[in-house]
């Protein structure tokens, strides 16, 4: 069986069970863990941050950054295809009375700067109060260029307004660029980071950020029923997972790359755009596709739609084995 549906699927390797099964335990909502502690600790020490919070879920980290950095009536400014806006279900909304104001990305996965100044409302009773940006890295397997980044950060400055990255795959941005993940939380008041994607864990994220907030966010973490007991278990694979798994999302990167180079041979594939991580993002009209999808169903190879996920679970023979499946789809006669 070949998942590309998400990096999401990946399971814990033998070496991270056996770390999960020997992990030390206690009761974090005491803050007796040492398996928590010590994720947290070395989440914060890998992104240059004060502190952080081992969460349940990417959802639960992002609603936690939101919550804790507005209030109701406020609002915060997302993208509209942005996580944070479009698939939590409107939590910010529903549990903070805080208002999203959505913009649409463009084609880099960034947010219109001019447009987002614009769209920052002036100090007036008509108005919700924005207090936040939110930006996402990698977008769709897109990286925000760090120049982006830096002009960013000083229309925040400029307008007092609190910074959020949705940097459920930072790492694939920090990998790809080279660079140290520090440099790309430095423009930001709070990242979280999702341990269950490319980093192949199998729960949980964690939100990075200065010590009062991540203290606020604790305090709503339990007040949503997030408040774990002898969560080490699960933490442990999280620390396995930052000390063993960053380097080799390089390898799902160059899968990608070959991927795309393998489809873009073929006739009748078209894509959308260049991967420029771990997504491979096709171009195909919707009949083709479904007839694709059900052709690499009867061959084990499980897709969602035309964004396709490498991850650890999928090596370079499974990459080989799904280019002849559509090689193969492609010479056949319509
Ligand atoms: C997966 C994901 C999340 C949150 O994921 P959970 O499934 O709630 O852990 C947030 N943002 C982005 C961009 C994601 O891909």
């Amino acid at each position: 069986m070949i998942d590309l549906r998400s990096d999401t699927v990946t399971l814990p390797c033998d070496a991270m069970r056996q770390v999960m099964f020997d992990a030390p335990l206690g009761d974090d909502v005491y803050g007796e863990d040492p398996s928590v502690n010590t994720l947290q600790t070395l989440a914060a020490e890998i992104t240059g941050k004060e502190s952080a919070l081992f969460v349940s879920s990417g959802t639960q980290s992002n609603l936690l950054a939101v919550l804790s950095q507005c209030e109701r009536g406020d609002e915060y400014i997302a993208g509209q295809e942005a996580h944070t806006y479009r698939f939590e279900a409107g939590g910010a909304a529903v549990l903070g009375g805080i208002q999203p104001q959505p913009l649409p990305f463009n084609g880099r996965g960034e947010l219109d700067l001019e447009q987002v100044a614009e769209t920052i409302k002036p100090d007036d009773f008509h108005f919700a109060r924005t207090k936040l940006l939110c930006l996402e890295n990698t977008q769709t397997g897109k990286v925000l260029a760090m120049d982006y980044l830096a002009d960013f950060f000083q229309l925040a400055v400029k307008y007092g307004l609190r910074k959020h990255l949705d940097g459920a795959r930072a790492f694939n941005a920090a990998v790809k660029m080279s660079i140290d993940i520090k440099e790309i939380c430095s423009y930001f008041d709070t990242v979280s980071i999702c341990l269950s994607k490319g980093l192949a864990a199998p729960v949980g994220s964690v939100l990075v950020g200065d010590r009062i907030t991540i203290e606020k966010a604790r305090r709503l973490r339990k007040m949503l029923g997030g408040g774990m007991r002898q969560a080490g278990i699960l933490a442990a694979a999280g620390i396995y997972a930052l000390k063993n798994n960053i380097e080799r999302l390089q390898v799902d990167h160059e899968n990608a790359a070959n991927l795309a180079d393998g489809l873009r041979g073929l006739a009748g594939f078209r894509l959308l755009e260049e991967p420029e991580t771990n997504m491979v993002l096709l171009d195909l009209s919707r009949e083709y596709f479904s007839a694709l999808s059900a052709w690499l169903a009867d061959n084990n190879v499980t897709v969602s739609g035309q964004r396709w996920v490498l991850h650890k679970d999928v090596s370079r023979d499974d990459v080989e084995r799904v280019l002849e499946l559509c090689s193969e789809f492609s010479n056949a006669p319509a």
